[in-house]
């Protein structure tokens, strides 16, 4: 990448701080999964559990916990998570020490920006709450500028990041070997 380019994108990063920071192996493996779960065909997603967040250090995403493992019936073209499979989610929560810190779901085509139906029901409704949206039903590799990272802000509101802004606040971390 260009000089200026890199020196542009690192001045927008120290503006806009990392919300989530996911490791590439553990994104890769994300990806698989809600593309193999969506057979190409409809949407898929997960919640991503980490440590929970202290005084706005970005969350680390530890683990994932798939909707249709939780709820078998929940991919049924867009997602139906039922009200039940909460329950599961917090016995999940609770056996590995973790707690939801993002969810995660696919939209066909490019499109990463929220339906009504996600801006009006979050799957956690707890302000700072992080919903991120991948494009093409994960069936390539999709990188973080390609992502819609909304964050919730209560009462219905969001704040979203496209393009760089999403790059700038979820963090893809590739570890050096
Ligand atoms: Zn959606």
């Amino acid at each position: 990448m260009p000089g200026f380019v890199n020196r542009l994108l690192e001045r927008f990063r120290r503006r806009t701080p990392a919300l989530l920071v996911v490791e590439a192996a553990l994104w890769d493996e994300l990806l698989t999964e809600l593309a193999i779960r969506g057979k190409g065909v409809r949407e898929s997603g997960a919640f991503l559990l980490g440590v929970a967040p202290v005084n706005g250090a970005p969350r680390r995403v530890a683990d994932v916990v798939y909707y249709d493992d939780l709820d078998p019936a929940s991919l049924t073209g867009n997602i139906s998570f039922g009200g039940f499979a909460y329950g599961r989610l917090w016995d999940e929560c609770e056996a590995r020490g973790l707690a939801v810190v993002a969810d995660v779901h696919t939209h066909p085509g490019p499109w990463v920006a929220q339906s009504s139906t996600d801006r009006e029901h979050p799957m956690l409704a707890q302000s700072g709450h992080i919903a991120l949206i991948v494009p093409d039903f994960a069936q390539r590799h999709v990188g973080a500028h390609e992502v819609g990272v909304h964050e919730y802000l209560g009462e219905t509101q969001w704040q979203s990041a496209l393009d760089t802004e999403a790059a700038a606040r979820l963090k893809i971390e590739r570890r050096a070997r």
